[in-house]
């Protein structure tokens, strides 16, 4: 754990090993939140809290900005580390993770200055706003982009003058533990930032304390479900950054390697492992056979390897359990009748490797174009009628992202304009801009991350009235 400015443990807290998912080595453990680290690290940012929040925006901001310097310059060693903790390849987390939570810290940091309120005048009278902190927030992570989604939710978090509690996944515990250190060596005052570590019932059991005025939560919707009930039980505020099944629609007019090139991002980014990825691929019946000739032959191009090699460009999966889920999925995506073009096996080397795999012939009612697989798996739907697949696009619970692949610009913007999602992409997919609001509607989530949104998400607003003259009581 992180707490108070400095590391500490329990060694009475329940052992868990790190996993390096490409050898299945353990090359950590560590020792699950106790009570007494629990209430420790409740006291630190309590203590810490208010200070905090008395500095000016652009003092806490400057703070911020250092760290994202900071990240910035140790963008390797922490990439190194990040693909220890995940197996994705260097290739990836050298762009895509520590430097996505630098931006973070950036852009918040240079926003802080910015929380502000307004001035309303009434006649005379006037109300001003303050837009104050909410006090301390819980930050709990997913395992798959464990350095970003910790900065993702300190930065404005702590833009605003919050402390934060972050308890990262148990699977990929390692990395917010460097985003502490950091933060501290670019002055953040003891206790402002914590880590605790554990699996869901230490979350829980940091949820349940009075003294957490918010939560925010990357996780699946069944821990989104059961965050909700809880912090609905002190009526705590709530960001909820929950799972998907993403449609991704191609039209016969489409540039096809464009599009092939979106399915991959959309696919096997990550061996697969992402929230936002377009697993319900729809293509024209038109074009689609030639689109599977080319995904077929772009797909035995990924270089699958040691993560740890600048070429791989393919990791494993993170963890064994997820292996087997994941396979679990294949097997019922034939069984159920779905056409296996390529991948489906678990390749022969230490390690979780799972073959990139593509489905065909898949239709609506498959069990791998229903639920959320969170692996390397790509399920193409055919399609010939414009309203007819953005009904079927829609027709799931979750609502986190959308993709259209089309060069006519008013199709575009009208079929996007219908789908149900919280980040769309035309002609594009998966970026994550720290500028745009990032979030789900249906099942994916409640509120947004990044942009100038995210503000709300961690600041209250205090109306204050100021009368000029006398008070008229009526007796
Ligand atoms: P998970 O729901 O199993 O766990 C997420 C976190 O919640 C972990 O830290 C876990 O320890 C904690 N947790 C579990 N039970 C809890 C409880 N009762 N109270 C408090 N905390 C609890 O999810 P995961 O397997 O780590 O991640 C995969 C899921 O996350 C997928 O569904 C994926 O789509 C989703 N995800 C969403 C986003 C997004 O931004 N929308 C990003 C990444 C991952």
């Amino acid at each position: 754990h992180f707490i108070g400015g400095r590391y500490v443990e329990d060694k009475s807290g329940s052992r868990f090993d790190v996993i390096y998912p490409a050898s299945g080595a353990v090359i950590a453990q560590i020792h699950a939140g106790t009570d007494q680290i629990i209430e420790q690290a409740l006291g630190a940012a309590q203590a810490a809290q208010q200070d905090w929040a008395a500095r000016s925006g652009t003092e806490r901001g400057r703070v911020l900005r250092r760290a994202a310097d900071l990240i910035r310059a140790r963008n390797r060693e922490l990439s190194v580390l990040e693909t220890h903790d995940t197996g994705k390849p260097l290739s990836e987390t050298l762009y895509a993770d520590a430097t996505s939570g630098a931006d973070a810290l950036e852009y918040f940091g240079g926003s802080a200055g910015n929380v502000t309120g307004e001035h309303i005048q009434l006649g005379e009278n006037w109300v001003s706003t303050r837009r104050e902190a909410l006090g301390i927030c819980l930050g709990i992570g997913a395992w798959n982009y464990p350095t970003q989604i910790a900065c993702w939710k300190a930065a404005p978090a702590l833009a605003c003058g919050n402390a934060m509690i972050f308890k990262p996944s148990e699977t990929t515990p390692l990395c917010a533990l460097k985003i502490a250190e950091i933060l501290s060596e670019a002055g953040l005052p003891d206790g402002v930032f914590n880590v605790v570590q554990g699996q869901g019932d230490v979350g829980a059991a940091l949820l349940q304390d009075p003294r957490i005025n918010k939560v925010s939560l990357t996780g699946s919707v069944a821990t989104g479900r059961k965050v909700y009930q809880s912090a609905a039980v002190g009526l705590k505020q709530v960001t909820l950054e929950l799972g998907g099944k993403s449609p991704l629609i191609i039209f016969e007019d489409a540039d096809l390697e464009n599009a092939v090139g979106g399915a991959i991002l959309a696919n096997f980014y990550s061996s697969g492992q992402i929230c936002s990825n377009g697993t319900r691929v729809f293509v024209h019946k038109a074009i689609k056979e030639a689109f599977l000739d080319r995904l077929s032959a772009r797909l035995e191009q990924a270089v699958i390897g040691d993560p740890l090699d600048e070429t791989t460009n393919f990791g494993p999966l993170v963890r064994d359990r997820q292996m087997q889920i994941v396979q679990g999925f294949i097997a019922q995506g034939i069984s159920e009748g779905a056409r296996l073009v390529c991948g489906g096996r678990r390749l022969e080397r230490p390690g979780y490797y799972l073959a990139p795999t593509v489905f065909a012939d898949v239709s609506d009612q498959m069990t791998i174009a229903r639920e959320e697989i969170f692996g390397p798996v790509l399920s193409v739907l055919d399609f010939d009628d414009e309203g007819d697949v953005v009904a079927r696009a829609n027709n799931t619970e979750y609502g986190l992202s959308a993709g259209v692949f089309t060069r006519d610009i008013s199709r575009a913007h009208r079929v996007i304009g219908k789908l149900q999602a919280g980040s769309c992409f035309i002609n594009s997919y998966n970026d994550a801009p720290v500028e745009a609001p990032f979030g789900g509607m249906k099942l994916s989530g409640i509120g947004r991350e990044n942009s100038k949104n995210a503000i709300e998400h961690y600041s209250q607003l205090k109306s204050v009235y100021v009368r000029m003259g006398d008070v008229d009581a009526p007796f």
